[in-house]
């Protein structure tokens, strides 16, 4: 009997059904003609220690690890990143011969969309909002572009005051929900990042002084849905650019595919599978960035 050849990766969460991961970096083996498939395993907070355990009894390249599994994966590998160890959490297990190695690939995904649209934070201000997973890889990718001070804003402020003091720089300060009112604040940002999970297409964002923002002011959001999110909506109707979180996931993915298979990523391929798999159109230029996508 041959060998069994077929890489297999997979990406663990709960719930999964929506992940885009699958999509992606199957796009990616068919383009590079690999022998490789990825799956989705729905897998609750109770299993992930035999999930994790099974990428190395199966022989799985690796697994991504999405919510709300980030922060257990990292105490369950061998060795982790440098990213993954300061942000406390794990989104890609990769299936080395010494070991589990536990990487975070969302800041370096975050920070290559952010240079893609050709932000630079130099010397500038940024404000965050949100202290979870996602809150924590955008203040590391902000800070990794130059920004020289950061607001951080979230509903739970004594999880922002925890997450700030993690970086102890002096340049990041925690802010209570209302400090999104101040229109002083809002008047010195060049960027602001929605880094919560408050749903994509609902209204629900908390109250926020768009109007007070400057005219070049960045509106990113991490979540990302076939149309402009609620929260990039009002920046957009005043004519401020903005984009969602569908370039950083493709760049995380990139990066996690190149750390599972040790081949370069074919990024324009994983690109256009997702934007066909959400049913947005490609901009037409090389790149496909929405950088201001049609309001609805
Ligand atoms: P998380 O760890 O669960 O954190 C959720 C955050 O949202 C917390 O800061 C929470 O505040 C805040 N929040 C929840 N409901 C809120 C509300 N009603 N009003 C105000 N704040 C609220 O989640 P996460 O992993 O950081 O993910 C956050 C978002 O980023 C999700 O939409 C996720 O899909 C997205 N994401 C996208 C990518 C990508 O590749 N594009 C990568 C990572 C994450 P409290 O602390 O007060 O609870």
């Amino acid at each position: 009997m041959g060998q069994v050849r077929t890489r297999v990766g997979a990406v663990f969460g709960d719930p999964i059904a929506h992940s885009l991961s699958p999509v992606m970096h199957n796009a990616a083996y068919a383009a590079l003609k690999l022998d490789g498939v990825y799956l989705p395993f729905r897998v609750v907070a109770s299993e992930l220690p035999t999930a994790v355990r099974a990428i190395r009894a199966l022989g799985l390249t690796g697994a991504n690890v999405t919510l709300p599994h980030k922060f257990e994966a990292a105490r369950l590998v061998d060795t982790l990143g440098a990213q993954a160890r300061l942000l406390g959490a794990v989104n890609c297990i990769v299936n080395r011969p010494r070991g589990l190695f536990g990487d975070n690939t969302d800041a370096r995904g975050l920070e290559f969309d952010l240079k893609r649209l050709g932000l630079s934070l130099k010397g500038k201000s940024a404000l965050v909002v949100g202290a979870g997973g996602g809150g924590a890889a955008a203040l590391l990718a902000v800070l990794k572009l130059g920004a020289r001070r950061v607001a951080l804003v979230n509903r739970t402020y004594q999880r922002a005051l925890a997450l700030a003091r993690r970086f102890a720089r002096g340049q990041v300060e925690a802010l209570k929900l209302d400090a999104l009112r101040d229109r002083v604040l809002l008047a010195e940002q060049s960027l602001v990042i929605n880094a919560t999970s408050v749903n994509a297409t609902k209204q629900g964002f908390p109250p926020m002084a768009y109007a007070a923002t400057a005219e070049d002011c960045f509106f990113y959001d991490l979540s990302y849905a076939a149309k402009p999110t609620a929260f990039l909506r009002p920046g957009l109707k005043l004519g401020r650019r903005g984009a969602d979180g569908l370039g950083m996931l493709l760049y995380q993915g990139a990066l996690a595919f190149e750390l599972f298979n040790r081949v370069p990523a074919p990024v324009d391929v994983m690109r256009r599978a997702l934007y066909q798999a959400l049913g947005r159109p490609l901009d037409g230029d090389a790149t496909g960035v929405r950088v201001r996508p049609p309001l609805p």
